[in-house]
């Protein structure tokens, strides 16, 4: 291929050329090796995998498996490039079944690093080796070696130094080396894992071992304990996995992962979806944790619109994400949501050499110690100032109700109601709770349809933008429905005819401007369930009580009694938490009485 003659300028590259641009796209780092890697001897049948890393991966990743090992014919072609024994026709792209498919990986790693296979196919006596030292391919020697097949690759990109100045820190690239091996040892039940760093054990899985046991084990027993299972079916299509209460919700996306026919992927739809599921329960900027298998028959998904395969496409995307979106949010609404207050106090406990406790006793410590850890939350600095606060005053009027479940409720700077639990005490946010409580209330109105509509005798005008005015006008009688009479009057004005009598009367024109903004920002058009549910969250909002308003007794009765009828009060529609929960053990603590 390289035998071109003559004076032209254009020239076939040679495939050792070829193979390291190739690497550029597979190979970013050391965790795309381990990925491959692991990927290929779960391909070859692996049930048990020993990973082993120097220096984050970019000194060394040997990913050695008891799986079908290779003969030498296979392993001389094993670092040639489109060589693969999983695909032979372009028409089997549509039932790709393996991780791996296209040939590429183990050329292009070979030919950016010095690697070197060891294998033995069962049933032979004799094993063989095969040599790739930045795209210098060896022979085939016979080897001593176990059932089974040992990739080594050793120092990615010695010969790239463009690339090798790209690594980052050992504790980045080892962060980066984990979350793979993380995601793949959860997406891979029935498969065991010893992952090894610098000769360290980091973690091991047995076999045996569930998903949520192995949550336990990578991510510890207070996650694992909280975790709530989802397991639905619709014709071909399965969901089924773990998913957090909110409060477990975090700044990055580390501990939500999803596993699509056994592959693990991180697909920007499927992550919408997840938030979409725990919208109302969770503070939106934060990400909630959960880790969820998805089956769908092979034909309707394309795995192969990126290289490193991490995303995908749904053919049926229509369908398939409501059914995900109700299962999801069922789960969610079955975990606990409650805000345990111990988290706040435990800055202020005994703890010899360290306040932010990272172990639990008796349990294996989680594995991400390098992670940065998020700060814990300041302390006496709500946002939102309060205004000069009230003295604390007891609530008269609040025996116990008739349910017997409000006892006496002090009120602190008019924000906070403070309450007696029997394990403990409750310090509620009247402001989000109201909220909540206001939220529900508006739904189950506008759902059973006993929603009151005012009309106005002389609407209101707003002025908006052409473009937002068009944007509206798909949804003027979506809004109808919902309580919402709008018309247009102008290119640039829309009059407000009626709105739902709920609403406090001057919060027609910001909750327009809200549904506009919405909908313009919106990807695509949100339907008549998720239009109602973004403008009762709004009307919520604007109905609230906020923040200093006195509440009288028996408002703060009557707010604690709706709530408490409610499915859900731990969270306002935005996610923040209506309650922080002390119980007498965090008291305890608190006070080094334990
Ligand atoms: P792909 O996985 O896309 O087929 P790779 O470059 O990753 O391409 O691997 C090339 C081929 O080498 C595979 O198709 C497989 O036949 C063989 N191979 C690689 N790793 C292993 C392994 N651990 N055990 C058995 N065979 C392997
Ligand atoms: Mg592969």
């Amino acid at each position: 291929m390289t035998s071109i003659s003559g004076t032209g300028a254009i020239r076939v590259l040679p495939e050792r050329v070829r193979n390291q641009i190739a690497a550029g796209e597979v190979v970013e780092r050391p965790a795309s090796v381990v990925k491959e890697l692991c990927e290929n001897a779960l391909d070859a049948g692996a049930r048990e995998l020993v990973v082993e890393l120097e220096e984050g991966g970019a000194k060394l990743v040997r990913v050695t498996d008891d799986g079908a090992g290779m003969g030498p014919e296979d392993l001389a072609l094993a670092f040639v490039s489109h060589a693969t024994s999983k695909l032979a026709e372009v028409d089997d792209l549509a039932h790709i079944a393996t991780l791996g498919f296209r040939g590429e990986a183990l050329a292009s790693i070979g030919s950016v690093a010095r690697a070197r296979i060891v294998t033995r196919r069962a049933g032979e006596t004799s094993g063989w080796s095969i040599e790739d030292e930045g795209g210098r391919l060896g022979a085939v020697v016979a080897a001593g070696a176990p059932l089974g097949t040992s990739v080594e690759v050793r120092d990615l990109f010695y010969n790239v130094p463009a690339r090798r100045a790209f690594l980052k820190r050992t504790a980045t690239e080892l962060g980066r080396s984990l979350d793979v091996l993380q995601r793949l040892a959860l997406a891979q039940l029935g498969t065991g894992f010893v992952v090894k760093h610098d000769g360290g054990r980091v973690f091991d899985l047995e076999r045996e071992m569930g998903l949520a046991a192995r949550v336990r084990r990578l991510f510890g027993a207070e996650l694992a304990e909280a975790l709530v299972p989802v397991e639905v079916e619709a014709g071909e299509v399965r969901l089924a996995g773990l998913l957090a209460p909110p409060r477990f919700s975090r700044s990055d996306t580390s501990r939500q992962m999803w596993f699509l026919n056994g592959r693990p992927l991180k697909d920007r739809v499927l992550a919408r979806c997840l938030q979409e599921a725990y919208r109302g329960f969770n503070d939106e900027k934060r990400q909630p944790v959960a880790f969820l298998s998805l089956w769908v028959p092979p034909a309707a998904v394309d795995v192969n619109v990126h290289p490193t395969k991490s995303e995908v496409r749904f053919r049926d995307e229509r369908r398939l994400f409501p059914f995900l979106l109700s299962a999801l949010r069922a789960a969610v609404a079955r975990t606990d949501m409650a805000t345990p207050g111990g988290k706040l106090l435990a800055p202020f406990a005994h703890r010899p050499g360290g306040v932010w406790p990272v172990a639990r006793s008796g349990e294996r410590p989680p594995i991400e110690e390098l992670e940065v850890r998020e700060a814990p939350p300041a302390l006496g600095s709500p946002p939102g100032a309060l205004p000069t606060p009230e003295p604390a005053s007891l609530v008269p009027g609040l025996l116990p109700s008739a349910e017997g479940r409000i006892g006496a409720v002090l009120q602190v700077a008019d924000t906070y109601l403070v309450r007696e639990l029997e394990d403990g005490i409750e310090i509620v946010d009247q402001h989000a709770l109201h909220e909540r409580v206001t939220y529900e209330r508006l739904k189950a109105a506008l759902r059973a349809g006993a929603l009151e509509v005012q009309r106005e005798l002389v609407p209101e005008l707003i002025e908006l933008a052409r473009s937002e005015v068009h944007v509206l006008e798909e949804h003027l009688p979506a809004l109808e429905k919902i309580g919402i009479e709008l018309a247009l009057f102008g290119p640039t004005t829309v009059a407000v005819h009626g709105l739902p009598a709920l609403l406090k009367r001057r919060a027609g024109p910001r909750l327009v401007r809200e549904i506009v903004a919405a909908l313009a920002d919106g990807e695509k058009l949100p339907g008549p369930e998720q239009l109602l549910d973004h403008v009762v969250h709004s009307m919520a909002c604007r109905r609230s009580v906020m923040a200093g308003d006195a509440l009288a007794p028996e408002e703060i009765r009557s707010l604690l009694e709706a709530a408490a009828r409610l499915d859900h009060d731990q969270t306002c529609p935005h996610g923040r938490p209506t309650r922080v929960r002390l119980t007498l053990a965090d008291l305890e603590r608190a006070f080094h009485r334990r």
